[in-house]
């Protein structure tokens, strides 16, 4: 990419995660002035805990090509398809419900140790300005006087508190699942295409495991599987609280295995954590803030991906919307010209996404955070016999919006299984 002439419009961006350093670079690019702050070197990150799954879909991934930030494209493994399966409740260990369908375009997941130390070295690269520290509200004032714009991107940082709680927004208060992950070489393959594997344990949660790339030493990279585990609080599930060591870490997500899902744990007889920081345990509140903050001095700040939007990690959703809040924040940056970053602009910015894309993506997620409703225990049964049910589903992690048309409403449900069934009984 050829950098434009400079804008002479300056941006400050807190957080040098998957929406702050994507949007930062596409600045850079476009000619804007762009200071990054950030609270971690590259090299803390790369010798650092796993952050995150950061499995993205093929739209996510297109912008970052776009932008010219798909430096581990080749590396890393494709995910070409998503997988379903559900135990029979008889305690067998047999499967009641499995199928398997293609995406469109395949998925990746690049760990964020990798990624992230990269897009560093690529914002400098650029021509940006990063800086170590970790910003309060002091910082955050230094940057608004120095800045026409400045946006905090600091993920799941004690910062983001600060953006109040959009209560219209969000119905969850709490925490709905125990998470953890396990990063794993040694994996078996299974015997159809690589997929996101969900499996989902009705009343313990939800068990699922992909591809990706991740640190190997000092600054290679090596291919792993993520393991991803979502128990529900209080379930058996919910079992990390004692778990101290790499070991613990690793004989605990067998053990789980083993218990739900023997098929996966067949799997994974000789697995080994790709490090001892390849595991992460946490809880995540599913919640929406108000996009804009006011300082004392009565400057404003604008939030950008999981420091106002931040969903569970259930349906992958999340850096897939951080890649999609950077471009529509760009977009938004570039059509505003030279006029001001105010607050009725940061708003008005902030709604379009919510309203345009991000509300449908919420409320699906949330939804797979409580039992099925009925409906959709016979859609997951019904894409089994019919592939086009299962490649609707599929592709919908692409773009969530399209579950809007069926996933909430019974009648609609039932008309598009009994439209699906029929075209599969013709073919
Ligand atoms: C267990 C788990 C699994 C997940 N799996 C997936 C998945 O499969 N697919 C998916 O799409 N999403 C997934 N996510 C979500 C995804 O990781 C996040 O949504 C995404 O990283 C958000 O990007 P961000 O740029 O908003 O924040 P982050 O990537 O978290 O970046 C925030 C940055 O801000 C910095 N920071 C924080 N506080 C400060 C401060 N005070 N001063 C300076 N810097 C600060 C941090 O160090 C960090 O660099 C998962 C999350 C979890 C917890």
């Amino acid at each position: 990419m050829e950098q434009e002439q400079k804008t002479g419009r300056s941006v400050a961006i807190v957080g040098a995660g998957q929406a702050g350093l994507l949007l930062g670079c596409a600045l850079l690019e476009r000619g804007y002035k762009v200071t990054m702050v950030t609270n971690r070197t590259a090299e803390e990150v790369w010798n650092g805990r796993v952050m995150s799954s950061q499995c993205m879909f093929d739209p996510a991934l297109q912008i970052e090509r776009d932008w010219g930030m798909n430096q581990w494209e080749a590396p890393c493994p494709d995910i070409e398809g998503l997988s379903v399966s559900i135990p029979a409740p008889d305690g067998s260990g047999n499967k009641a419900i499995h199928w398997a369908s293609r995406l469109n375009a395949v998925a990746q997941s690049v760990d964020q140790r990798v990624k992230m130390p990269g897009w560093m070295a690529e914002f400098e690269r650029r021509g940006g300005e990063l800086i170590i520290e970790n910003v309060g509200v002091p910082e955050l004032e230094r940057l608004a006087a120095a800045h026409e714009l400045v946006l905090l991107a600091g993920g799941k940082g004690e910062i983001v508190n600060l953006f109040p709680r959009n209560e219209a927004r969000s119905p969850i208060r709490q925490p709905m699942r125990q998470l953890a992950l396990s990063y794993v070489t040694g994996m078996k393959r299974h015997d159809y295409h690589e997929c996101v594997n969900f499996n989902l344990i009705p009343g313990v949660g939800e068990y699922f495991v992909f591809p990706a790339l991740t640190t190997k030493g000092e600054k290679d990279t090596q291919a792993c599987d993520i393991m991803v585990f979502e128990g529900v609080p209080g379930g058996p599930m919910d079992c990390w609280g004692d778990v101290k060591t790499p070991e613990e870490h690793l004989e605990k997500s067998l053990e789980v295995l083993k218990t739900f899902v023997p098929w996966e744990y067949e799997r994974c007889r000789d697995v080994q954590l790709t490090d001892d920081n390849g595991r992460l345990a946490g809880r995540v509140t599913p919640m929406v803030r108000n996009a804009v903050l006011s300082l004392p001095s009565g400057r404003q700040v604008m939030g950008l991906g999981d420091a106002i939007l931040v969903n569970d990690p259930i349906t992958g959703q999340g850096s897939n919307n951080a890649t999609k809040s950077a471009k529509h924040y760009f977009d938004a940056i570039v059509a505003r010209g030279n006029q001001s970053f105010d607050s009725d602009w940061m708003t008005r910015t902030f709604d379009d996404l919510y309203n345009g894309y991000a509300e449908p993506v919420v409320r699906w997620t949330n939804s797979l955070l409580f039992p099925p409703p009925e409906h959709i225990v016979k859609l997951l049964g019904a894409a089994q016999q019919a592939p086009a049910l299962a490649a609707r589903i599929a592709n919908g992690f692409n773009d969530p919006r399209d579950f809007k048309d069926f996933w909430f409403d019974a009648a609609a449900t039932d008309r598009l299984i009994a439209q699906s069934m029929q075209a599969q009984a013709v073919a």
